[in-house]
C-alpha cells in the first residue's frame, strides 16, 4: 500500500513566515534553428525549399541536415527542390486543433518533396480539394502566403494543392 504524505494546508500567516524570494527575473533569450534548419527557413521566407545531400550515400535530405546520421559524416552541399510533392498520408480531420468538432475538416497529412529521398516526408495541409477526391499518390504543389507575410516557418507554405486542375476545388 502506498503511503499518503501527512499534512494540512498553511494558514496564511505560517505561509507568510516560510522563507521565500520575490523576482521578476528579465529573462530574455534568443534561439538559434542551426545552420541547416535555419537556412531552411530562411530560403522558405523567399519560397524556396532546400535541402542538403550527402555524397556518401546519395540522399538529398530535407530538411536539410548538416550531418549524415547514416555515413556518420558531414553532408555536402545545398540543393533547391522544386517544392511540389506526392502524398504519402492524409488524415481527414472533424476536429480542430482545440478539439472543437468542425463541420468542414482540416485536411493533413505527410508529403514527399519531389527530389527528395525516401524518408524525408513532412507533414503539412493539403487545400483547394475535396476530401473526398484525395488520394496517397496524388501529386502537389506548394501554396505560398504573400511574401510580406512570410516569417520563415513551414506555415509560409499555406498548404498544398492538387498539381491537376481537374483535381482542385
Ligand atoms: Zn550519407
Amino acid at each position: 500500500m502506498i503511503s499518503q504524505p501527512r499534512g494540512r494546508k498553511l494558514s496564511r500567516e505560517e505561509a507568510e513566515r516560510v522563507p521565500h524570494v520575490v523576482a521578476r527575473p528579465k529573462a530574455r533569450y534568443a534561439w538559434s534553428a542551426g545552420p541547416a534548419t535555419g537556412r531552411f527557413l530562411e530560403e522558405l521566407k523567399e519560397g524556396r525549399v532546400l535541402a542538403r545531400r550527402c555524397n556518401g550515400c546519395g540522399r538529398v535530405l530535407v530538411p536539410p541536415r548538416m550531418f549524415c546520421e547514416r555515413c556518420f559524416r558531414p553532408t555536402d552541399e545545398w540543393v533547391y527542390l522544386p517544392g511540389t510533392g506526392t502524398i504519402q498520408t492524409y488524415s481527414i480531420s472533424y476536429i480542430d486543433t482545440d478539439a472543437n468538432r468542425i463541420a468542414k475538416p482540416i485536411l493533413v497529412g505527410v508529403l514527399a518533396f519531389d527530389g527528395a529521398s525516401e524518408g524525408c516526408g513532412i507533414m503539412h495541409y493539403f487545400g483547394e480539394v475535396a476530401p473526398e477526391k484525395l488520394y496517397i499518390g496524388m501529386e502537389v504543389e506548394p501554396v505560398w502566403k504573400p511574401q510580406a507575410e512570410r516569417e520563415g516557418a513551414i506555415t509560409d507554405i499555406k498548404y498544398f494543392r492538387p498539381r491537376r486542375k481537374e483535381d482542385r476545388q
